[in-house]
């Protein structure tokens, strides 16, 4: 509820900046600060229409501040100028960390409009700050006097980090390339932004349509209903539709019998982007892109995008992170072997003499898991229940830890009816912020898990983080409970560590909380609370059968531990596919540029003798949004190299006596609590006293 005197203030403000759009700024919630608990974006005022003028105006807003700070008569100090940017920008940051949720989470043809129309706009806006000569100035003042400036630890960290963002942007630059700078920068935007509405249609059009349902044999009954009930959504009556996923790999690859089905949906998945039958063509993007991507990395002076993209990270350079890559392929090949001889074992029983393709591995790998572990997925499941997974799993972990309890409550408003939200208080009982939850799949959400931040803790704002974690998990059929998969429970422990991230920052500024560190580091946190749920304690307490409420048998449990392993060459092999395709493409220099994508990637495969056509990379060039459309170009590396992290701090914890709030407190005072406020391996081998041991990675995927 609006007070009437900030309505009439409003309105005056309104008339005298003779602003022509119908929004005014009394109806637009952006304007000002959330009024809800911990200024939780209110969704229920919150409308598409909102959005563009306070992206606006939020711009225009920061450059004026941007201006001021620039242009000051004072000398700069620290106070003056990083504090003073550090707090600019208010409109901008709440508009824009809900609008992007939404794009991911879900989005619609109109927020794909304004996404489009505003990619360039924000490219723009992110030069003009970064390209600003007279602030520059000020800033390369501080940082080169930076210890007459008595500044404490995360100050200091502040100062190089914001140099440093400068100096990469381009503030060195001359003006001409400058104004080229300008011109990649917002080509780069716009791209990346239509890779991700292609790959968005291509989710949503490609499919296999099926009017006999034997096809579908191996799937259960209520997917079977699902399929028939998507087809007749898309006009295909008594027919069946499945849908791809977001990876080379589709889930339903294991379950389904029928070789030709298999097949289709598996050619569907694999061939999207390429422009068959006039279809969509993504490879024109990827090829401009790693173009731009290139020139704008030789005009700040690196070899290549992945030497520029790899120096704030703790990679430091593609060569050191090859290195790495090199080292793991081989055990991870006769892994892989070992794993594909079996399959064909089981191929050559079921009459099959045809060579093992990549629509066969998940199949048959998943009659070896029920064969050789007597593991049975749908079994499985049904001591999955979402709900008990959360709180008796996920929740009831962070508790052990770190003392921290979760109140779910139902009075905030969401922007999908499937989103809940909970409290997470301390176990002073105080509150820490709020956590939000938007577990399944739907039309309007991209594919994967996420987690992302609708108010970014800090001190010197005085903000509590407010987090959201999104995942994909299929939503069960109306009334039924929902099951899911062990994959998924892995899943939500892992967002939760990406969570707990954001909500234990403890920091004075805004840039450096929570999840703010290299993306080598980012995942570090989170693929070390997915270790949680398979240790026995924890798992027990969750694994509930839905209907009996008993507990999962002991053999089950141990079954499923040691099938664990199998099948981690497979997902390591595929994975690191994806990887070498990712850095190689980053390798080039403009004048190397190819013209045929899926010749380059293949030549890229067995350059690191990964092209085996069983094995195809998680991700192909044509869909590979997390470097065409996501942050992780020349990146991709980096779950692995968090995983050498998480591998390693697990292993360190269990041998200080695993799940107790001791070890945890540990991890939140040294890690977690810290954001980017200090260099990320400092903070780890302050934690750990020492260096990471890549043995404990090797070992957690039985790859030893
Ligand atoms: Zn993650």
């Amino acid at each position: 509820m609006k007070k009437p005197a900030t309505l009439i203030l409003f309105i005056s403000a309104l008339w005298i900046t003779g602003c022509s759009n119908d929004t005014t700024m009394s109806e637009n919630p952006f304007y000002s600060e959330s009024t809800l608990p911990f200024e939780a974006p209110d969704f229920n005022t919150i409308e598409n229409r909102h959005f563009m003028p306070a992206f606006e105006r939020g711009m225009e807003e920061q450059l004026n501040e941007i201006d001021s700070i620039a242009t000051q008569e004072s000398e700069p100090t620290f106070e003056n100028t990083i504090v003073a940017m550090e707090l600019s920008g208010d409109l901008l940051t709440r508009v824009q960390r809900v609008f992007f949720n939404l794009t991911s989470a879900h989005t619609n043809e109109e927020i794909q409009n304004i996404q489009s129309e505003l990619a360039p706009k924000l490219a723009a806006h992110s030069d003009n700050i970064y390209l600003n000569r007279e602030l520059f100035n000020r800033v390369e003042t501080l940082y080169h006097n930076v210890d007459e400036l008595n500044l404490d630890d995360e100050s200091e960290k502040l100062l190089t980090d914001t140099y440093r963002d400068f100096v990469r942007a381009g503030a060195q630059l001359t003006e001409e390339q400058q104004s080229r700078m300008r011109q990649i920068n917002e080509r780069i935007s716009s791209l990346t932004t239509e890779f991700q509405e292609k790959l968005l249609q291509l989710t949503r059009e490609r499919a296999v349509v099926v009017d006999d349902e034997s096809m579908l044999e191996g799937l259960s009954r209520d997917r079977i209903a699902s399929a028939k009930e998507a087809a007749e959504q898309s006009g295909h009556e008594d027919s069946y539709l499945i849908n791809i996923s977001n990876t080379t790999r589709h889930p339903l690859l294991s379950s389904l019998s029928n070789r030709e089905m298999r097949q289709q949906l598996w050619e569907v998945s694999a061939y999207r982007g390429l422009g068959q039958d006039g279809g969509i063509d993504t490879r024109p993007i990827v090829l401009e892109l790693v173009e731009l991507r290139a020139e704008r990395a030789k005009l700040l002076g690196y070899d290549t995008f992945a030497h520029f993209a790899l120096e704030p990270q703790t990679g430091e350079s593609p060569e050191r992170v090859l290195e790495l890559l090199r080292d793991l392929i081989p055990p991870v090949i006769s892994n892989s072997d070992v794993e594909a001889q079996l399959i064909r074992e089981y191929m050559i029983q079921d009459g099959i003499e045809d060579d093992l393709r990549p629509w066969d591995w998940e199949y048959y790998a998943e009659k070896v898991r029920q064969e050789r572990y007597d593991i049975d997925d749908s079994v499985v499941r049904e001591y999955f229940e979402l709900d008990k997974v959360l709180n008796d799993g996920v929740f009831y972990a962070m508790e052990r830890l770190f003392g921290i309890t979760f109140e779910e409550r139902s009075d905030l408003p969401v922007y999908h009816e499937d989103v809940r939200v909970w409290n997470v208080m301390d176990e002073d009982g105080s509150q820490i912020g709020l956590f939000y939850g938007d577990f399944f799949s739907r039309d309007s959400k991209r594919g994967g898990a996420w987690m992302n931040s609708f108010v970014v803790q800090s001190h010197l704002k005085e903000k509590k983080p407010v987090v959201v974690n999104v995942l994909n998990i299929t939503p069960p059929a109306e009334g039924e409970p929902a099951l899911v998969s062990f994959s998924n429970v892995t899943t939500l422990f892992h967002e939760m560590g990406h969570a707990v991230h954001g909500l234990f920052s403890d920091v004075t500024y805004p840039s450096l909380a929570g999840t703010s560190v290299p993306r080598d580091f980012v995942e570090f946190p989170s693929t070390f609370q997915e270790d949680w749920a398979i240790l026995p304690e924890v798992l027990e307490n969750y694994a509930v059968h839905y209907e009996t409420g008993e507990r999962i048998p002991q053999d089950l449990l141990d079954k499923l531990i040691a099938a664990r392993e199998f099948n981690q060459g497979f997902d390591t092999y595929e994975y690191l596919g994806a990887t070498v395709v990712d850095m190689e493409w980053h390798l080039l220099n403009p004048s190397m540029i190819p013209s045929d994508v899926e010749a380059f990637e293949q030549a890229s495969l067995a350059k690191y003798n990964l092209a085996n056509p069983a094995i195809p990379p998680r991700y192909k060039s044509t869909y590979f949004s997390h470097i065409f459309s996501g942050g992780y170009s020349a990146n991709y590396y980096a779950y692995i190299w968090s995983e050498i992290l998480a591998a390693d701090a697990f292993a360190f914890m269990q041998n200080q006596g695993g799940l107790t709030r001791e070890n945890g407190d540990r991890f939140r005072d040294y890690i977690l609590s810290r954001g980017g406020s200090d260099e990320a391996m400092d903070l780890y081998r302050d934690y750990r006293g020492g260096e990471p041991d890549v043995e404990h990675l090797l070992e957690r995927r039985g790859l030893n």
